[in-house]
């Protein structure tokens, strides 16, 4: 530490590393899930705010749904809440 920059950067660097070991350990796992065919429904579609239709995945969506765009194995899974993606997200993820 120094007068000028007050921070301890050892600590600063060290969570650094932990936090990339961390995103390379899931995408680890993204690209291993997809090679099985199992989606990681990393990607979704909900209802624009005009109500246009932009993507064929917003076909029949009510407000606050969304339809998963990975589409990895043929996946079209829908989600009926923000909670209900991050649910199945973290159960594709981590089991
Ligand atoms: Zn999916």
């Amino acid at each position: 530490m120094s007068d000028y920059w007050p921070y301890d950067e050892e600590a600063i660097y060290q969570d650094a590393d932990i936090l990339q070991a961390q995103y390379e350990m899931e995408a680890r796992q993204l690209s291993a899930a997809r090679r099985a065919g199992r989606c990681q429904h990393s990607s979704v579609v909900g209802v624009s705010a005009s109500g246009e239709i932009l993507y064929p995945e917003q076909e029949g969506l009510k407000r606050g749904q969304m339809r998963c765009t990975e589409h990895t194995n043929g996946c079209a899974e829908l989600f009926e809440s923000q909670e209900d993606w991050d649910a199945a997200r973290d159960e594709a993820l981590y089991g």
